[in-house]
């Protein structure tokens, strides 16, 4: 769309030929008819965070405004320069927040007049977005609850303590706190599904929540929620948070997506280091200002209090051991998720992810699926497998911190004692009680105990508890791919009931648009 300022742009240019400038002149002669004012104001919207408001505002293009509070009763005044109001601000959702009712007016014939009529004082602090991939232009404004001050405070989290089975131990070891980032929220939805309509966030979020109810279980383990709901919080905060909750671990929930519709699988990422390097100079150069612990080297202390050379050693130090400990626990993470979902890669991917950047909290970025390819973004969506996909992150990050727990945990305790917690485990396609008290290192008649079992019959998709007492299970590899050519009399149902797989699966992985097969023709079997 042209505006105003493109209009005067275009004048600049001298060398247009006389017919264009007769043709511009023309069309600005008309403008006044159909003037489209610069900042015209598209959509607003509202979201509450736990200690702040975030008000987001479409506009068509930059604008100039300004934001000031008034009392008695309490509004917040946005004057939005050269624009109009075409936002529906009648519909919109101020459920949960502070902001009472929306109205507008126009004001000096050219100018946008927002106030929002609050149910007390708050501390307005905004800012212009450029438009992203999602969104055109944008003026925010975050309306701060009186006692927090911008950038927010972490909300106060208050996570179930674990059941006390083992009180002699858990008087003294703490637990193992697991910080759970779901990616995006808020006004920032994330990837969008192949049909418009399943979101990232959302996906994120579930998962997420199905990570933390898990976790919250498990004796000697903390989980912590980064985001608790639909509401954004700043990528740098994000692991400020975690720091703050003295998390062991933090692990980023998302989905992807891709231009092509095939992409599928699940990604785990952990920061690279060259890209660890470069911040950790950047860190030094900034460390007057910075509130930047090295909790994994020594304790609690600022980067302030040291030389920079020194600085910059520790940080080393503490960023190597981070980074080396993220790829472990990654690798256990990818380990167990690959009993659930098909990989991508089957090792850590290491790239430049600003939530990653704690030099001292090993982290990862699991990307759990591509939401651009329908089958499984219909997965990602369900609650069934964002719960299996939850169990098989809590799996490995349980092996992880079983392999190496940190100092005067309870897992830590457990290991030396031998006693490792009871865990949970879902039935899987092919297995059976047997197969299952083998892989995890249990006799038969304990697991029928612990899960008060008469017979030895299991059913897919069923939940299992694993007694403790015994190292937990280092998780087998996951299934491959594999091939099966076509002999005769073979039929593609047969074949998929062969190798336990759906024939709608078996008809994908291999591009087929019916059921006939030829003899001599290879299939792929895909691993679910
Ligand atoms: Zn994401």
């Amino acid at each position: 769309m042209l505006d105003y300022r493109t209009w005067h742009q275009k004048t600049d240019i001298a060398t247009l030929t006389q017919a264009v400038w007769l043709c511009l002149l023309f069309c600005v002669a008309l403008l006044p008819t159909s003037l489209t004012f610069a900042g015209d104001i598209r959509d607003l919207r509202v979201w509450r965070s736990p200690d702040y408001t975030r008000v987001v505002i479409d506009v068509d293009s930059h604008v100039e405004y300004s934001v000031f509070v008034l009392e008695n009763p309490h509004r917040v005044v946005i004057d939005v320069s050269d624009s109009r109001m075409f936002a529906d601000i009648a519909e919109l959702d101020l459920a949960d927040s502070p902001v009472k009712s929306v109205r507008s007016a126009a004001r000096n014939q050219s100018d946008t007049r927002i106030v929002l009529d609050m149910d007390g004082a708050v501390n307005p602090s905004s800012f212009t977005l450029p438009p992203s991939e999602e969104f055109g232009d944008r003026l925010v404004v975050d309306l701060y609850d009186l006692g927090t001050e911008p950038p927010a405070r972490p909300a106060e989290m208050t996570p179930t303590s674990p059941a006390g089975r083992q009180t002699i131990a858990s008087a003294s070891q703490r637990n193992i706190v697991v910080a759970i980032d779901a990616g995006h929220g808020g006004d920032d939805p994330g990837a969008i599904g192949y049909d418009g309509r399943i979101r990232e966030k959302d996906v994120a979020l579930a998962i997420s929540r199905a990570v933390y109810e898990r976790l919250r279980n498990i004796p000697g383990y903390e989980p912590v929620m980064i985001r608790q709901g639909d509401y954004y919080v700043r990528l740098q905060q994000r692991p400020q948070l975690a720091r703050q909750n003295r998390a062991d671990i933090f692990l980023s929930i998302h989905a992807d997506s891709f231009s092509t519709s095939r992409a599928e699988g699940v990604t785990v990422y952990a920061l690279s280091q060259t890209i660890a390097e470069d911040e950790n100079i950047r860190r030094v150069a900034e460390k007057e200002n910075s509130a930047d612990l090295l909790g994994g080297v020594s304790g609690d202390t600022s980067l302030k209090n040291f030389e920079d050379d020194l600085a910059l050693t520790l940080l080393d130090l503490s960023m190597t051991w981070s980074i080396e400990q993220s790829v472990a626990a990654g690798s256990y993470i990818l380990n167990s998720m690959g009993t659930v979902a098909r990989l991508r890669r089957d090792v850590p991917q290491q790239g430049n992810l600003w939530v990653l950047r704690s030099p001292d909290i090993p982290s990862l970025l699991i990307e759990t699926g591509y939401l651009s390819n329908p089958t499984e973004a219909k997965r990602l969506n369900s609650a069934d497998y964002q719960r299996r996909l939850a169990d098989a992150i809590v799996q490995g990050v349980m092996n992880y911190f079983y392999e190496r727990p940190p100092e005067g945990t309870l897992v830590a305790w457990q290991k030396a004692n031998n006693q490792g917690p009871d865990r949970q485990y879902v039935v899987q396609r092919g297995d059976s009680l047997s197969l299952i008290a083998q892989r995890h290192n249990v006799n038969m008649s304990q697991l029928r105990a612990a899960n008060s079992l008469r017979g030895d019959i299991v059913q897919l998709g069923q939940t299992l508890t694993i007694p403790g007492g015994g190292p937990v299970p280092v998780v087998s590899a996951p299934p491959t791919v594999s091939e099966h050519t076509i002999s005769r009399g073979e039929t593609l149902s047969g074949i998929a009931q062969q190798y336990r797989v759906s024939l709608s699966r078996l008809r994908e992985a291999n591009d087929l648009r019916n059921d006939t097969i030829r003899i001599g023709q290879v299939l792929l079997i895909p691993a679910y």
